[in-house]
């Protein structure tokens, strides 16, 4: 293809693109289109932005309505009707359903957003600076959410340290028996350990961009219960794993816990929308008016599709119950996949997953090879090792199978 405008004129920072190097131009459900019309299945879904699919039909008729009849779209923080359906909508689909009593704050466009008004807001409750994130977390590109993301490569530029921050290994805690948490206990002690006690631990339960490594439930319940112990408050990084992603509306629900602080995004909106929400426990909201705000806090098309996006999906179990089996069909067909390349393993959770490779030159392979077949897949991980799939979770049975057909041809072509 001719140089163009996106080669010429955008910065090198660019990714996706160079991956992916067609022009996409239409999106539907699960496939994308480029510009000549070749169509791609998508297992990326925007980086788990688009976990109901592409220009879902029902929710895209809603927003062409409420533009058409001139509906407010942008409003700072006022009150408009869109805000309280969706508010509503949340508060009886989502939370009372779970027994979660969250105060809702709309704190900027994007999950980066949603995790500086988490560490913020911990830093001021407690009235202590220190968090503590895991080894190759990932929680955003802003100064502070970059403080806790454990890539070396995404912090580089900015400076090492950020802010007064430190990384706990993750890999020792997910994987064989419950730890004791000894060096954690003594850190959070602030006891002989020369590490500041925290105001918070953040945890993402699905490393998403980490290598998909998954926190089992008894060690979530475990760390919840150990921080609460210590008076240190726990945020959960949903962003990526939440809004269904794991196959529950929020993935911490399996370990029954009640994190301080959820953190949630990408999917929220239904549609793709830039949107972001911190939730926290009531008494904890102890912001003054104004202290944490910004111009773009309530879209109103984002409200609009995301209160319709909590009722098609989320007003009953039926949703939820399809999910499950579509995991479960994921699940067998990783593992199959999985079996052609000696070592390799099936990662992650629900619809989070992928395969990590023992080389880490394969994943990358894989994707290519996959593109070449029209499905689109990206890689996750410290070395890029693992090769993700995060497919819409309304995707059909059918669709699903022949993403999973198209991995194992691109596995055996990466590999052979
Ligand atoms: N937290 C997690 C767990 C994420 O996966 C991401 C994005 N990949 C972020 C935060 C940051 O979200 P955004 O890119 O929308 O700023």
């Amino acid at each position: 293809m001719a140089t163009d405008i996106f080669e010429t004129r955008e910065s090198q920072v660019r990714s996706y693109c160079m991956n992916w190097p067609a022009v996409f131009e239409k999106a539907s459900g699960c496939y994308q289109y480029t510009e000549d019309g070749t169509r791609y299945l998508d297992f990326f879904s925007g980086a788990g932005a688009l976990n109901y699919g592409h220009n879902h039909p029902e929710l895209r008729d809603l927003l062409v309505e409420y533009v058409a009849n001139d509906g407010v779209t942008h409003s700072m923080d006022m009150k408009t009707p869109a805000k309280r359906r969706f508010l509503e909508t949340l508060e009886q689909l989502i939370l009372k359903p779970r027994n979660l009593d969250y105060k809702v704050m709309f704190p900027g466009p994007t999950g980066t957003n949603t995790v500086e008004a988490a560490l913020k807001l911990a830093r001021k409750v407690t009235g202590r600076q220190h968090i503590l994130s895991f080894t190759n977390a990932f929680h955003g590109m802003t100064l502070g959410a970059l403080s806790v993301t454990g890539n070396s490569m995404k912090r580089r530029g900015a400076g090492i340290p950020l802010t007064n921050s430190s990384k706990i290994p993750y890999d020792d805690y997910f994987d064989g028996d419950i730890p004791d948490f000894i060096w954690l206990e003594k850190v959070l002690e602030d006891s002989g350990s020369g590490v500041d006690k925290p105001a918070a631990v953040i945890v993402e339960t699905v490393q998403g961009e980490g290598g998909l490594n998954a926190a089992r439930m008894d060690w979530l319940k475990a760390l919840a219960d150990l921080l609460k112990r210590h008076n240190i408050l726990l945020i959960v990084d949903d962003v990526q794993a939440g809004c269904g992603r794991t196959g529950k509306f929020f993935s911490f629900e399996e370990a029954g816990i009640y994190p301080d602080i959820v953190c949630v995004s990408k999917s929220i909106s239904g549609y793709g929308l830039a949107m972001a929400l911190t939730l926290f426990k009531p008494e904890l909201d102890v912001w003054e008016p104004g202290e944490h705000n910004g111009t773009f806090r309530g879209n109103n098309l984002a409200f609009v599709t995301a209160a319709r996006a909590l009722e098609l999906f989320w007003s009953d179990d039926s949703f939820q119950q399809e999910l499950g089996e579509k995991i479960q069909q994921l699940r067998e067909g990783l593992e199959k996949v999985s079996a052609h390349v000696k070592d390799s393993t099936v990662r992650g959770r629900g619809f989070l997953t992928g395969i990590w490779f023992p080389n880490p030159d394969t994943a990358g392979k894989v994707a290519a090879e996959a593109y070449k077949r029209n499905l689109l897949l990206e890689t996750s991980g410290p070395e890029d090792e693992v090769v993700k799939l995060m497919p819409p979770l309304n995707i059909s049975s059918e669709d699903l199978q022949k993403g999973l057909s198209i991995l194992e041809e691109a596995v055996l072509a990466a590999t052979g």
